[in-house]
């Protein structure tokens, strides 16, 4: 898989002794999760770990020097089970990534670390990260911290509909992609289909509402888009991985001074 991570920065090209040598009381380590799953017709599989990637290692080009702050390899197998029946999806159950990270989260106390980052772009991982953000905490003591997405990005001139139920390799995802590896976007495989309209005010949402149901990809989408992928472009991409990038570096400064407060 490609990487944008800068090489000083990969936690997995340091050696024992390196790693031995690490100021590792206030060392910061991210543990990417996402996904190899289904992306319509038109994006790869790796769409998610892609992202994941590319968000991180422009922030990573931007946080100063000398923080020592390290990016693991993916746990880029996620909870996919919404997309199974699309070839090419490769799932873990629940249990199995909450036990992966959970073994992942006890390697890291064992090497002395304190301060972990579980960075997320996979939706259905979601609900698994904030348990696991807890459980580190109270398991292993880790100072733990979750991260989603591309935090607090504006994507101007998204429509509210795409915005809002644009779920999966629609616009946004797109965009990405046609930005940093356009070579694995089909563009003349664009395909559509909406979960929801936000104009129907239904009671049921797909999520995120107080009342939701549960959705598989193959109720909704015979393509397995969740969203509308036509109007992307790389040049959105290129700002909208910057304007995320540089909100990511701005949190992985503050979780690196991150210090709790009692009774503030
Ligand atoms: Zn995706």
């Amino acid at each position: 898989v490609k990487t944008w991570i800068p090489d000083e920065r990969n936690f997995a090209y340091l050696t024992w002794k390196q790693v031995d040598a690490l100021p590792r009381d206030h060392t910061l380590l991210i543990l990417p999760t996402a996904a190899i799953e289904q992306h319509g017709y038109h994006l790869p599989l790796a769409t998610d770990t892609l992202i994941n990637n590319l968000l991180l290692g422009k922030a990573l080009r931007i946080i100063p020097k000398e923080m020592p702050i390290y990016a693991l390899p993916a746990v880029c197998y996620g909870k996919s089970n919404e997309h199974l029946g699309f070839p090419g999806t490769l799932s873990v159950s629940a249990q199995t990534f909450l036990a992966v990270v959970r073994d992942l989260g006890a390697s890291i106390a064992a090497s002395g670390f304190k301060k972990v980052v579980l960075y997320n772009t996979h939706g259905g991982n979601s609900p698994l990260v904030d348990v696991l953000a807890r459980d580190l905490r109270a398991e292993f003591g880790l100072r733990t911290f979750s991260l989603f997405g591309s935090p607090d990005a504006q994507f101007e001139g998204v429509s509210r509909q795409e915005r809002t139920y644009g779920f999966h390799a629609g616009e946004i995802e797109t965009a990405y992609l046609l930005h940093c590896a356009p070579d694995l976007v089909r563009t003349g495989q664009y395909t559509a289909n909406y979960i929801a309209r936000v104009e129907q005010l239904e009671l049921l949402k797909p999520e995120g509402s107080s009342a939701n149901f549960a959705w598989l990809t193959g109720d909704i989408a015979p393509s397995g888009v969740l969203g509308d992928p036509s109007a992307a472009t790389a040049e959105n991409g290129e700002r909208w991985s910057n304007d995320a990038a540089a909100r990511i570096a701005e949190i992985l400064v503050a979780m690196y001074n991150f210090e709790p407060r009692h009774g503030a």
